[in-house]
C-alpha cells in the first residue's frame, strides 16, 4: 500500500477508565478544611458505585482520545453519495448559539419573539425564491417527516377536490425514505422502472397514471445522480389526470439557483436543510425537512403558520383547511437559523456557484475513473456518480472490500449497494466543499484499490488494515445488536 495518501489520522488503542486508575489520585483539590468535620448520615457512606480513582488530566486525555476515533467532516473527507456529508461553516453555528436566539422560549408571547418569527418568515421567502415555489412550512424534523407532510398536503388537496385517490407512483431510482412515507400516509406505491438512461420515461407514467393515483413522488436529481430531464412531461401527464408531483428535493446542492422547480411542474418539493443548508448531517442530530409548495397547497400547510399583522409577526391558527400540526412547536429553530445564515452570507451567485461545484465534482471523478470503475449510466451526472464493482467479476473482491480498503487512506467510505437498481453500487459525492487536491486523493486512492483488488483480492479482504477497528462482521452485528459496549 502507499503511504502518501491521507491516512494520518491513527488512533492506538486505549484501556478502559477502570483499567488505568490508581487508589488515591482526585480529580480536583481543595483548600483544607477550617471548621470542624461533620461525618456523613450513615445511610449516604454506602459503598458508592466502583468509579476508579483518577486524576484530571488522565480523565482529559481518554475522553479527548476518545472523541477521535470518531470519522466526521471534520477530520476527513466524507463522500456518501445519496447523503450529502459537506463541510458547514462553523460561524454559522455561532451564530445560531448566540444567547438571544439560543434563550428564547417557544412559548415566549410573540411581543417577545419579534426577531426569531421575523427570521422564519424571512426564511421561508428565502427558501421560495432559491426553489421558485410560492409558499413553505419550516415545521418538519427531517426529510423524511416533509415527505410525510407531503403527503398529507397531497391527500388534503384531493380530498378538498371532493376526489379519493389510494395509489402513489414511486420510481425505482427514488429515495427509500418516498415510498415509506407514502404508505405510512395510507398511499400504496405504484413501482415504476427507469429507462436505460437511468431516468424516467412519460410513457411509462402514462401507462400507470390513472385517476385513482394522488401523484408521483419522484427524487431529483434521482439516486442515480441523474436529473429527471423528461420531467416536465411527466407533470403534464399526471396533472392531465388530476394528480400532483411531489419531488424530494433532498440534495438540493446541485441545482440551487439552476433549476425553478415550480416552473417544470413539481407541486410539492421538500429541501433537507441539513445536508444542504448548513447543518451537518447524519448521527441523529436535529434536522429540518421544509416543505414547499405552489399556491393551489398553500392552505393546507401546517400550522401555526407565521404571518405579518399591523407590523407585528404573530403565529396564526387561522387556517381552516389546514393539515394541523406535524411537529413540537414550530420545528427546529436552531437549524433554521443556520441555513439562514448560510444563505445570506452565501447570497444568490454563491449560493449557485456552490451547485455548479458540486456538479463539476462528482463529473471530475466520473471522468477520471471511468476508464477503470464501471459505470452504467454514462452520461453527465449531478452532484454524485454511480459506478459499479463489475469490472471485479471474476474477482474475489467487490465493492465491499474497496470501500474497505478506502478507510485505510483516510476516507470514509462511498455510500454502497444503493441504488438497488444498479448492482454493486458505489455510489460517491464529493460535495462543493472539497478542493481539487483532496478530490484528487480519493481518486489516485480508488485507484490504487482498484489495482490491489485485481491483482491481490485476498489482500484487499483483509481492509481496513490501518484503522484501530478492522473489519467487523456486519452479519452479527446487525443479528445480535450490543448497543452498550
Ligand atoms: C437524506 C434523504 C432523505 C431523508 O432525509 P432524512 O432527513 O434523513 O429523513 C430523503 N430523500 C433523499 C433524496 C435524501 O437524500
Amino acid at each position: 500500500m502507499k503511504e502518501f495518501l491521507g491516512a494520518r489520522g491513527l488512533v492506538l488503542n486505549e484501556p478502559l477508565l477502570w483499567e488505568k486508575g490508581k487508589k488515591g489520585r482526585m480529580g480536583f483539590s481543595l483548600p483544607r478544611r477550617d471548621v470542624e468535620s461533620s461525618p456523613l448520615h450513615k445511610d449516604l457512606t454506602n459503598e458508592g458505585p466502583d468509579i476508579p480513582d483518577q486524576s484530571e488530566m488522565d480523565v482529559v486525555r481518554h475522553y479527548t482520545r476518545l472523541s477521535q476515533w470518531n470519522f466526521g467532516v471534520d477530520t476527513g473527507m466524507y463522500p456518501l453519495g445519496s447523503c450529502t456529508m459537506k463541510y458547514n461553516p462553523k460561524v454559522n453555528e455561532r451564530l445560531a448559539a448566540l444567547p438571544g436566539f439560543a434563550g428564547a422560549h417557544p412559548m415566549l408571547p410573540h411581543q417577545l419573539s419579534q426577531g426569531a418569527l421575523r427570521l422564519i418568515k424571512e426564511l421561508e421567502g428565502l427558501l421560495s425564491e432559491i426553489t421558485g415555489m410560492d409558499a413553505v412550512t419550516l415545521q418538519p424534523a427531517a426529510g423524511a417527516q416533509g415527505e410525510l407532510t407531503g403527503m398529507l398536503l397531497m391527500h388534503a388537496y384531493h380530498k378538498s377536490q371532493g376526489s379519493v385517490r389510494s395509489k402513489i407512483i414511486i420510481p425505482d431510482t427514488a429515495h427509500g425514505t418516498n415510498p415509506s412515507s407514502a404508505a405510512l400516509c395510507g398511499y400504496k406505491p405504484v413501482p415504476i422502472k427507469s429507462n436505460e438512461e437511468g431516468i424516467l420515461s412519460g410513457d411509462v407514467v402514462a401507462q400507470v397514471m390513472d385517476e385513482e393515483t394522488a401523484g408521483i413522488m419522484v427524487t431529483n436529481p434521482n439516486t442515480l445522480g441523474l436529473f429527471e430531464e423528461n420531467i416536465r412531461n411527466i407533470a403534464e401527464i399526471v396533472h392531465s389526470k388530476g394528480g400532483l408531483v411531489y419531488c424530494d428535493g433532498a440534495n438540493m446542492n446541485a441545482v440551487m439557483g439552476i433549476v425553478h422547480m415550480g416552473k417544470i411542474g413539481v407541486d410539492i418539493l421538500h429541501l433537507n436543510l441539513h445536508k444542504t443548508f448548513s447543518t451537518p448531517h447524519g448521527g441523529g442530530g436535529p434536522g429540518s425537512g421544509p416543505v414547499c409548495v405552489k399556491a393551489q397547497l398553500e392552505p393546507f400547510l401546517p400550522v401555526p403558520r407565521v404571518v405579518k399583522k399591523k407590523g407585528q409577526y404573530i403565529f396564526s391558527e387561522k387556517f381552516p383547511e389546514s393539515i394541523g400540526k406535524v411537529q413540537a412547536f414550530f420545528g427546529n429553530f436552531g437549524v433554521m437559523l443556520k441555513a439562514y445564515a448560510y444563505i445570506m452570507s452565501m447570497g444568490s451567485d454563491n449560493l449557485k456557484k456552490a451547485s455548479q461545484l458540486a456538479v463539476l465534482n462528482a463529473n471530475y471523478i466520473k471522468e477520471k475513473l471511468k476508464d477503470i470503475y464501471h459505470l452504467p449510466y454514462d452520461r453527465p451526472c449531478m452532484h454524485e456518480c454511480v459506478f459499479t464493482d463489475k469490472f471485479l467479476k471474476a474477482n474475489k473482491a467487490t465493492t465491499l472490500d474497496l470501500a474497505k480498503g478506502l478507510m485505510d487512506y483516510g476516507f470514509h467510505p462511498p455510500t454502497i449497494y444503493f441504488p438497488l437498481v444498479v448492482n454493486g453500487a458505489i455510489m460517491i459525492e464529493p460535495t462543493e466543499t472539497e478542493c481539487k487536491e483532496d478530490i484528487d486523493l480519493l481518486i489516485e486512492a480508488l485507484k490504487v484499490l482498484a489495482d490491489e483488488a485485481l491483482k491481490d483480492p485476498a489482500s484487499l479482504q483483509e481492509a481496513p488494515k490501518k484503522t484501530k477497528v478492522r473489519r467487523l462482521d456486519e452479519t452479527t452485528a446487525a443479528r445480535q445488536p450490543c448497543l452498550t459496549g
